[in-house]
């Protein structure tokens, strides 16, 4: 089973696929993918409108996005039904992580780029003689290729700054969530984007692919450590740049002095929101031994009182793609065959119809497990007690990725040292996930869970090349360091030197 499918082409025809729901199995829509000509004639359209978009003032192109907010709101229910019919996700879920947070990303940045991206004039500290200004200016065209888990979001949000910073856009959005992505020209195009300055290319990997060769002036790709890897070899062919946001084995971890009811809320929210489909959810957790039984207990209690279907209220959605189903149950059977024991969950739920994992806490796991090493994306919370916080520090670390992580204790100081020492792009300290949601937050993973960072004032200026434009000051005849390179000049090019960084005095002055 699979909720993309190819369909049958004649020979020579475009790749058709089918979707079907995941929460209800039923069929939603079918579509094309684009070949790569359709990419490079998108390239071409992009290429000849954005140096018109790029020379509007900031300001205008501000307006277009603060005018896609005002439409977000008014069809706010169209929009998340297509979202819903795509990944199952409960509306609230859809409302909140893709709806607002979209409204906050276009405001935010249609408000801020003009500060953000303002020429800068920095003081020379030796060269007195010029004057120093970084100019932030558009890159080209930017191809952004996205994941199915935040399928609206994640293509709006890189969008909007790339958009702001003076880019044409084409977007790739995952072949699974392919109406979700396209949303996003709907709702670009209704607010009054130039045509061609934004474009959805609807395709697979193929697609993808496609637009990495293209000759895009950036790719700014969102999805999985392996994906991520052959983006970046055929990026560093071409010499083009790329910010890669893969994926995660998000480590908690629960000190003594905990407010354990909080934290144990916190570890459910962060586990099995999305149905665990969040590059920051939580995927791992170490809690230290002396407060160990009550935490589990609190967290196999709560995750009991979630809910989990297709109809009416519920708290938790479907797996959104078959194959990542598959990756949760095995990572839960090989728990379970090395000795894991299953506290909550730990199948597919037999009442639902759709791809339902239930939200699955698991004990007694350990490092040799691959529900602790690799990305599972799915609603399993691995719980391993700890001696004390460094060995649960040591295992926090003892892993490939880097993307996010969470601490609990009651002294903020104390969360904020242990953040330091933990090896991924953010962490959270007595709460979880948070980083991309906090817009001023640069967001990215180290190790193998990505390169660059998207959002706030470094991921938008991420989306521009930083041009350093010297100017003298003086406008003097001729420069002390231009020709004729004379005995004398060599002289005192070396009496300079040791006045400058060999004396007390030039130690000082420098
Ligand atoms: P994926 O890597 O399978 O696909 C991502 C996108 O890449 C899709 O649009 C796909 O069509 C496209 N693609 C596939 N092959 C390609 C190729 N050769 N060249 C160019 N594009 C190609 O990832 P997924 O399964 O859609 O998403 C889940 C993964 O995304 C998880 O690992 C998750 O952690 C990660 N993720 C990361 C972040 C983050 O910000 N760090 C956010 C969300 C999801």
């Amino acid at each position: 089973m699979a909720i993309v499918e190819p369909l049958e082409s004649a020979s020579g025809a475009r790749r058709r696929y089918q979707l079907r729901s995941p929460a209800t199995l039923e069929p939603v829509g079918e579509f094309e993918a684009k070949t790569a000509a359709d990419v490079q004639a998108a390239l071409e359209l992009a290429r000849k409108v954005q140096p018109d978009w790029a020379a509007l003032p900031i300001d205008e192109r501000g307006r277009v996005l603060q005018r896609a907010v005002r439409v977000l709101l008014q069809r706010q229910d169209e929009f998340v039904a297509v979202l819903r019919r795509e990944t199952g996700k409960p509306e609230a879920e859809a409302l909140a992580v893709e709806v607002l947070a979209a409204c906050d990303a276009l405001t935010f940045y249609a408000k801020r780029a003009k500060r953000i991206l303002a020429d800068r004039t920095i003081p020379v500290h030796l060269m007195k003689s010029k004057k120093l200004r970084i100019s932030y200016r558009p890159l080209g065209v930017v191809g952004i290729i996205t994941p199915w888990n935040f399928p609206f979001l994640l293509s709006l949000n890189p969008t909007a700054q790339a958009l702001m910073a003076g880019n044409a856009v084409l977007l790739k959005p995952s072949e699974v969530t392919p109406y979700s992505g396209q949303l996003v020209e709907e709702l670009l195009r209704a607010a009054g984007l130039p045509e061609g300055v934004f474009q959805c290319l609807l395709g697979d990997g193929e697609t993808g692919r496609a637009l990495v060769e293209a000759g895009c002036d950036k790719i700014s790709f969102t999805g999985s450590v392996a994906t991520g890897r052959r983006v970046a070899e055929a990026c560093g062919r071409r010499l083009v740049p790329c910010t890669l946001e893969l994926g995660g084995k998000d480590p908690m971890l629960v000190c003594e002095d905990a407010d354990l009811e909080r934290a144990a809320a916190g570890a459910v929210y962060g586990a099995f929101a999305n149905s665990g489909q969040v590059c920051v959810s939580t995927e791992r957790v170490y809690v230290v031994d002396r407060v160990a039984d009550e935490f589990v207990r609190k967290v196999v209690e709560k995750t009991g009182e979630l809910r989990q279907g297709a109809e009416g209220e519920s708290d938790v959605g479907p797996m959104i793609q078959a194959a990542q189903l598959e990756i949760v149950e095995r990572h839960v059977a090989d728990a379970v065959a090395r000795g894991a024991r299953v506290l909550a969950g730990g199948r597919r739920n037999p009442d639902a119809k759709g791809l339902f994992f239930e939200p699955t806490v698991l004990v007694d796991v350990d490092h040799e497990m691959a529900v602790m090493r690799e990305e599972t994306f799915g609603p399993v919370l691995p719980i391993m007690r700890v001696r004390d916080e460094e060995e649960g520090l040591r295992l926090a670390n003892d892993t490939r990725y880097g993307l996010n992580a969470n601490v609990w204790t009651r002294d903020k100081r104390k969360g904020v040292e242990l953040a330091k020492q933990i090896q991924s792009g953010s962490v959270v300290v007595n709460d979880c996930m948070l980083t991309y949601g906090i817009t001023e937050s640069p967001f990215g993973g180290r190790k193998e869970s990505g390169i660059g960072q998207v959002n706030g004032e470094i991921g938008l200026r991420s989306y521009c090349y930083a041009q350093s434009i010297a100017v003298d000051r003086f406008g003097a005849k001729s420069e002390f360091l231009w020709f004729p390179y004379t005995a004398r000049k060599t002289r005192l090019l070396r009496r300079l030197m040791r006045l400058l960084w060999g004396s007390p005095l030039g130690r000082l002055l420098s």
